[in-house]
């Protein structure tokens, strides 16, 4: 990389649950945004707000100093880097920033070859939710090199509120692998909870007044467990993309000879939700897996 591009124009590929959000704001912001998604019709109330439909990822990174990619697996971001019409293949002088929950070995293949092209890259997962997304609140977890972090700042500023370079290529990858080992195990004590509440003959929207303003407090059960009380299942993050998650996280400490019997229940508990055909329900599901 010679020099890091002016930042005006952003190439956003995936605008689902999390990336429609942010995409906004980055329009919202005064940037040119340039657009792509598997489903064009996503696509549609962004483009009434100005931002450009292109043909196909290869097609947004021409365009674009920026080129953020915001899609499901890292089957998904494979194929947008890497495939017929990719990034790697299209971008000039650009930064390319996947913030996807990806693997962290993805990341390091994809900073390898985008050096090889001349260009910047950065990994950088995020948390925070629907909700976080939507308020651009969202916590950025950066792996990549220091001068590259800083140059994209202002642009990861539209969208969040924490974003902390955590180290080389792939290290913002782990550090989401930390914050999905945390949350598996949480959300299961979050259902348990309420389970039990449920079963005594507690009421348990009283029962989240006391315990929701606790040490037990925070997204998971406030959010999560609010939405587990009333049955709205509907996904905020899917069930299929938190066992990618907790997948890649148990590869990893596998590989490290950590044993997290933590993890491996939970991925076990969504596991069983996706073969009752739950894959696509949100995580705050996982309540039907005690209360069935
Ligand atoms: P989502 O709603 O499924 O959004 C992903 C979008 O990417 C979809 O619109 C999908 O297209 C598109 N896409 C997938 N593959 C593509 C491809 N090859 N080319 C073009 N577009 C493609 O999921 P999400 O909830 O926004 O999550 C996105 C990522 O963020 C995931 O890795 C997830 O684990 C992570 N994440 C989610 C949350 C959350 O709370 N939701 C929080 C933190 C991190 P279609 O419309 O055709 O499906």
């Amino acid at each position: 990389m010679h020099s890091l591009p002016k930042i005006t124009s952003i190439g956003f590929v995936g605008v689902g649950i999390m990336g429609q959000s942010m995409a906004g704001h980055l329009l919202a912001a005064g940037y040119s945004v340039n657009v792509f998604n598997r489903t064009k019709s996503k696509t549609d109330a962004l483009v009434a707000k100005g931002a450009k439909w292109f043909d196909s990822p290869g097609e947004v990174a021409s365009h674009s100093d920026v080129i953020i990619t915001m899609v499901g697996f890292p089957s998904d971001v494979e194929e947008v880097y890497f495939g017929d019409q990719g990034i790697i293949a299209s971008a000039k002088n650009a930064i390319l920033i996947d913030m996807t929950t990806s693997s962290p070995s993805l990341a390091r293949k994809i900073a390898d070859e985008a050096a090889k092209k001349g260009l910047a890259s950065l990994d950088a997962p995020v948390s925070g939710g629907d909700i976080g997304a939507r308020d651009a609140k969202l916590t950025i977890m950066v792996g990549g090199e220091k001068n590259v972090f800083d140059h994209a700042l202002p642009v990861l500023q539209k969208l969040g509120t924490s974003i902390i370079l955590q180290g080389g290529p792939g290290m913002g990858q782990h550090t989401k692998m930390c914050n999905q080992i945390v949350i598996a195990s949480t959300i299961m004590g979050v259902a348990e909870g309420l389970s039990y509440a449920i079963k005594v003959g507690l009421d348990p929207t009283v029962v989240l007044q006391s315990i929701g303003g606790g040490a037990a407090s925070g997204f998971q059960l406030n959010v999560l467990g609010a939405r587990m009380i009333v049955k709205d299942y509907a996904a905020g993050f899917y069930v299929e993309h938190l066992i990618k998650d907790l997948t890649i996280a148990l590869a990893e400490a596998v590989q490290m000879q950590l044993d997290l019997p933590g993890l491996t229940l939970a991925k076990s508990l969504f596991e069983k939700m996706a073969t009752k055909g739950l894959h696509r329900d949100g995580t705050q599901g996982i309540i039907q897996i005690y209360l069935e």
